[in-house]
């Protein structure tokens, strides 16, 4: 008798699970990526202290009332009604954050993978153009990394969540400023990195000697992932631009306005790349050759 009743019991619940299945399983779906976007915004915070605050808190709740230590387990219980309050005066400028980053259309284009709006890039790329013939103009180095499709920020440089605007760029790279050794990371219309040192550089041989390493980190990022690279030379004031492994020097204002746009906005990429001087498959070409050589040069040795 007792055994039927669990048993009902246990049919209920599982005919309850099959007939909310679908929500239930949407609810946790959502529940999911609420998470990892919350987590995503937490990396970097002081959130990771707090938790380890609040593991100890409950570890104390627990052990208070397993001791039976009755004053203490009583105080630790009353301040668990504030907790919610604590959390929200805590997390202030985090909360704020995320809920100004969910407001943003950006957060919700990039969340459902629609490419960002042209306008804010349009007004970006403006930026960087004024600012890099500004750096030119007056010799200061200075190597920004835009993002396409690919991931690229290091994580090695400072993280930073701002505005590309000329004057912060130029303030980046201004010789002497603690971030301005290095290269800037742009995604979108935002600079999301500073101060970024990339581990590997280009071993082009077609590189002229004349081009060093911050050409030569600028142009290697670009081999390895579909980033647009903008040099500015700190020894000649000259302008130079690379993607796809591919770079184009002594670029001016207009023709890098134009370029940013083209690959920044989304028009085929081929076209970019003859723009350039360099065809899709004179780039391959140059690979081959260059693997070929290589190969060789490992069979004599
Ligand atoms: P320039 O024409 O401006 O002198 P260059 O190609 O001759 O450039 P260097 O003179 O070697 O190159 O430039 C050194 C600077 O380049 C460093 O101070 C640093 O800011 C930057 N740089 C060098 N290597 C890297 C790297 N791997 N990742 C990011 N930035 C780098
Ligand atoms: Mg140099």
């Amino acid at each position: 008798m007792e055994r039927g009743d669990k048993l009902s019991d246990w049919l209920r619940i599982a005919e309850y699970i099959a007939a909310r299945g679908a929500i239930l399983a949407l609810d946790t779906l959502l529940v999911a990526f609420l998470i990892y976007r919350l987590l995503l915004l937490a990396k970097g915070t002081r959130a990771y202290q707090v938790l380890i605050g609040l593991l100890v808190f409950v570890l104390a709740l627990y052990l208070s009332d397993a001791l039976g230590l009755e004053t203490i387990h009583w105080l630790l219980d009353r301040m668990t009604t504030l907790g919610p309050v604590a959390l929200v005066i805590l997390f202030f400028p985090e909360l704020r954050r995320v809920l100004e980053t969910i407001g943003r259309v950006e957060f919700w284009r990039s969340s459902f993978g629609v490419s960002p709006d042209a306008e804010p890039i349009q007004r970006a790329i403006n930026e960087v153009v004024s600012a890099v013939q500004q750096m030119a103009r007056d010799r200061i180095g200075a190597l920004i990394v835009w993002e396409r499709k690919d991931r690229i920020a290091e994580g090695n440089g400072i993280e930073l969540q701002a505005e590309a605007t000329s004057p912060l760029l130029r303030t980046i790279f201004y010789p002497g400023s603690p971030l301005h050794d290095g290269a800037v990371i742009l995604r979108n219309a935002e600079i999301v990195e500073a101060a970024v040192y990339f581990p590997e550089i280009s071993q082009n041989p077609e590189i002229p000697s004349s081009m060093h390493t911050r050409h030569r980190a600028g142009i290697g990022v670009t081999e390895t992932s579909d980033c647009v690279s903008i040099i500015v030379s700190e020894e000649t004031g000259q302008i130079t631009v690379a993607v796809d492994g591919a770079w184009t020097q002594n670029v001016d204002a207009d023709h890098l306005r134009r370029l940013l746009s083209d690959l920044l906005t989304g028009e085929a990429r081929p076209r970019i790349l003859e723009r350039m001087g360099v065809t899709l498959s004179s780039v391959r070409k140059n690979r081959a050759e260059r693997n070929a050589n290589k190969r060789t040069e490992e069979k004599t040795a």
